[in-house]
């Protein structure tokens, strides 16, 4: 069983430009969810373009850190 360790899911969510401002006001915000497969740990969702963006580009990082699967597996390795 060597497949697909995590998940990154993606929603875009659903919006339309405002001619005015130019930024995108959104109906449906996006969202993002990261679900671990190692640990059984789903992080998020979370909401918002910005917050979405942060989410996408760190998850993996900031998962990897509080993975108990991976930690407990990096850690047992160091016992005298
Ligand atoms: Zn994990």
């Amino acid at each position: 069983m060597n497949g697909v360790a995590s998940l990154l899911t993606i929603d875009t969510g659903q919006g339309y430009e405002d001619r005015e401002t130019g930024q995108i006001r959104y109906t449906r915000p996006p969202r993002a969810r990261y679900e671990c497969h190692e640990c059984g740990t789903t992080e998020g969702p979370v909401a918002g373009s910005v917050r979405v963006r942060e989410f996408v580009a760190n998850v993996r990082t900031d998962h990897r850190a509080r993975c108990s699967a991976r930690t407990t597996t990096q850690q047992g390795a160091h016992t005298a």
